[in-house]
């Protein structure tokens, strides 16, 4: 069709997001039960959702017939005092996937360029692709960010840096001290997006207080989810923090209700389960432990992960890896393949609950043994 020649060049070069596989597609595939599978392959909580806010978000909708309230000022006004930042800085998302859209939207076009870290979290080139912009991959130093060698890749052009701490997929994490250095020495005609995903998986002496930063570097943006910890994947919320000028843009290039009705109420009510986040934590730390431990005995290396998530390595050729991967989904465990992150030998597993974790060790000791 010639219509589709009409599309700019670099959105037809755009690389299609690979999510992970849902249960229902990997039951009809292998002939299976769905209630036999366990996906541990998109790094959602295995707790599920709050109850509180699961019994605020069932209410809400006898009202769903109403447009949500586009300002979604009852949620800014609860992150606003939980974080003590005006509500003029805070930018809601459908997912903090929309917020770093909006971030690039803003500050990005043709000519100029987007930094970030090779194994970097896949939406960052999306987006900066999806302008029309260029992406500078830095390489990775251990799996992390190269903080220093991505500072020296700033160039006159360079409108933005993403950094992800803990990144996704390798689960490392940027030093706070490392990171306040780079917010110090980078341009301030830079935006810094600092994603934070994964921030309330962090033990307290590892978690840094960059939000206070704010105060210091206009050019910063913080984004956190719903997503993760808060157990609403399914309904798209996430948040950025910015300086009031900057979120000022990024609400104008906003869609006017991008964020649900059920979103709103069930972020709001998540925010005030303290319990279901601290539950979430502590199921986190103990699965961490529990595959740490068996991967240990089955003589697998794996990167330490700050996340709720392991990558882990399988030895040999990258065949291997899609071998392993096929036995696994043969048995049931749906874990993420890793090829489009420039990391073909190893697989990233979700920390699931206890059973789940101990179904994946067995199944991925039979699936090495199948190989060996
Ligand atoms: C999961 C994840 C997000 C969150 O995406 P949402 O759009 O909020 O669901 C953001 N950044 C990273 C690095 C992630 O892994």
């Amino acid at each position: 069709m010639n219509l589709c020649d009409f599309a700019p060049e670099y959105i037809r070069a755009i690389q299609p997001y690979q999510p992970g596989k849902p249960i229902s597609e990997l039951a009809r595939e292998m002939r299976l039960d769905e209630n036999s599978i366990i996906k541990l392959a998109s790094n959602e909580n295995p707790l599920g959702t709050s109850p509180l806010a699961l019994e605020a978000m069932i209410h809400e909708l006898h009202d769903i017939s109403r447009y949500p309230d586009g300002s979604g000022y009852e949620l800014k006004q609860a992150l606003s005092k939980l974080y003590d930042v005006g509500s003029e800085q805070i930018v809601l998302g459908n997912g903090s996937n929309d917020v770093l859209d909006l971030a690039a939207r803003v500050f990005l076009k043709p000519g100029a360029t987007a930094i970030y870290s090779q194994h970097a979290f896949a939406v960052y080139p999306l987006v900066t692709q999806s302008i029309g912009a260029k992406g500078i991959s830095v390489p990775a130093r251990d799996y992390g960010h190269d903080l220093p060698a991505m500072l020296d890749a700033v160039t006159p052009e360079t409108r933005m840096v993403f950094i992800a701490s803990p990144n996704n997929p390798t689960g490392t994490l940027s030093d706070s001290d490392d990171l306040l250095r780079f917010m110090e020495r980078v341009s301030r005609d830079v935006l810094v997006v600092l994603d934070e995903a994964y921030y309330e998986y962090l033990p307290t002496a590892n978690k840094s207080d960059s939000i206070s930063w704010l105060k210091q570097f206009p050019n910063l943006v913080i984004t956190r989810t719903f997503s993760k910890i808060y157990g609403l994947a399914g309904v798209r919320v996430g948040f950025g923090l910015a300086h009031p000028e900057v979120a000022n843009l990024m609400n104008r290039v906003r869609q006017p209700f991008n964020v649900s009705s059920i979103g709103l109420i069930g972020a709001l009510a998540a925010l005030d389960d303290l319990e279901f986040v601290q539950r979430s934590y502590a199921l986190n730390r103990a699965g961490m432990l529990q595959l740490s431990e068996g991967f240990r005995k089955l003589g697998v290396e794996y990167i330490p992960s700050y996340g709720n998530f392991i990558s882990f390595e399988v030895k040999g050729d990258a065949g291997n890896t899609t071998k392993i991967n096929q036995s696994l989904l043969k048995q049931g465990v749906i874990v993420r393949p890793l090829g489009i992150y420039e990391m073909p030998h190893h697989l990233r597993v979700t920390i699931g609950l206890e059973h789940e974790n101990q179904k994946f060790l067995q199944a991925l000791k039979n699936a090495l043994g199948e190989i060996a």
